[in-house]
């Protein structure tokens, strides 16, 4: 059974300050696993988890994640500016990024982020942007073109999928690089999301750590790190099971000592997002209204403003009803938000125990890419965003926005 982060008592209470919907996060849960996470890959020198901004982009939360030694992950300039406001710069930031505007790499070059490439056109293009002094390190985005993973419906199958580049650009990169002064590289590639089972990583890392050795036998380039990037899956579903990270990090090892058996001994690091926020965030919502027509239908405060995932993937998320978590499951619903789009719906077909107005529900595992995939359409306004610390007391992170947010940009001639 899933546990939300709060009871119907807390969410009560927490109601009279913060009117629902509003993203909870549960402090201990996070800490938890980082540690975890960290403590699992301790035996690679230098192992670092880059937490992927984009997941969740809030200040207490990356500095949670900074103070327990993680870097972050950026894809963007607001990105960039976010890290610098949270005192995060230098090789702490790993700079992913994609259809890269100059400004941004600019950006990056001044805050001293690690960049990864996506394309081997961005060497020229970074190049002409450093005025030919390019960093000492640059990393490189590698898409084998090989569908060997478990889940493709976030990111697409590698041939279809548009980052990263080709074996043999790869070497035409690396040797461009040198020729402008760069010293060491990484690999990097994402080919899948959400994968759950203990495979993918290994996998990954099997083929990053061989196609690593074969470039420095190629080309000569010293590989500071290698980096496995983001998708670890989380278990969205109840009979899912969550990834083993000591299995993994241990499988790992193993994949690394059979590659690695000389002097190379390049660093790993990890760009996780769901991994490390996805099951320690709850949307919390209040039941509305009811309707019956052709399906029983409950209608919620919240929308897909706040949470895009079901909308925009028929992802699975899980509701537990607060004060009612006991009560057997006898009435099919479509869970639905108040956008004028018919995909607007949390759950559809779902069995949950009979609901009342004013029942409050948890729904599971939106600690990333929740919040943050948020939007304005309908008028809606983003919801506030609340930390449930270890210590039990709740602190809000981020206010809700208020109608002026939304009318800053407007021109009212
Ligand atoms: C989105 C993203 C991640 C994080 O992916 P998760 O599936 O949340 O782990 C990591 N790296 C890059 C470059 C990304 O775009």
């Amino acid at each position: 059974m899933k546990k939300p982060v709060i009871t119907k008592e807390q969410a009560l209470e927490l109601k009279k300050t913060y009117p629902t919907p509003f993203h909870i996060y549960d402090e201990k849960g996070i800490v938890e696993n980082a540690e975890e996470l960290i403590s699992s890959f301790s035996w690679c020198k230098g192992f670092k988890e880059h937490f992927a901004v984009k997941a969740t982009p809030n200040p207490t939360i990356m500095k949670i994640l900074h103070n327990l030694g993680c870097g972050m992950d950026c894809s963007s300039m607001t990105e960039l500016m976010l890290c610098e406001k949270c005192g995060i710069t230098g090789d702490d930031i790993m700079f992913t990024s994609n259809e890269t505007p100059a400004e941004e790499y600019a950006y990056a070059l001044r805050l001293g982020a690690t960049i990864t490439l996506d394309d081997l056109t961005h060497v020229d293009f970074l190049a002409s942007i450093a005025g030919g002094k390019l960093p000492e390190c640059v990393s490189l985005r590698y898409n084998n073109g090989v569908n060997f993973a478990v889940n493709n419906q976030i990111m697409g199958t590698p041939q279809d999928a548009k980052y990263g580049m080709t074996r043999d650009q790869l070497v035409e990169a690396i040797r461009k690089l040198r020729d402008y002064g760069v010293k060491r590289f990484g690999l990097h590639a994402f080919l899948a999301s959400n994968n759950l089972g203990n495979d993918y990583y290994p996998t990954l890392a099997g083929i990053l750590f061989r196609t690593a050795k074969e470039l420095a036998a190629e080309t000569g380039a010293d590989f500071a790190f290698i980096n496995l990037s983001g998708g670890v899956g989380i278990p969205y579903r109840p009979e899912d099971e969550k990834p083993n990270i000591p299995v993994i990090a241990e499988r790992v090892r193993r994949e690394y000592e059979s590659v690695f058996d000389g002097d190379m001994k390049p660093s790993i690091r990890t760009e996780l997002g769901r991994y490390m926020l996805g099951p320690y965030g709850n949307l919390i919502t209040t039941v509305l209204h009811f309707k019956h027509i052709y399906k029983e239908y409950a209608g919620v405060d919240a929308c897909a403003a706040n949470l895009m995932r079901p909308a925009m993937y028929g992802a699975y998320h899980h509701i537990t009803v607060l004060g009612k978590e006991d009560a057997p499951a006898t009435v099919k619903y479509d869970v639905v938000g108040g956008l004028c789009e018919n995909n607007d719906k949390f759950a559809v077909d779902r069995m949950l125990p009979a609901l009342d107005i004013g029942d409050i529900l948890a729904i599971h595992d939106t600690g990333a890419h929740g919040f943050a995939m948020g939007y304005n359409y309908n008028g809606r306004l983003r919801s506030a965003e609340l930390l449930l610390r270890k210590d039990g007391t709740v602190k809000l992170i981020r206010r809700a926005e208020t109608p002026d947010d939304y009318f800053a940009t407007m021109i009212f001639d």
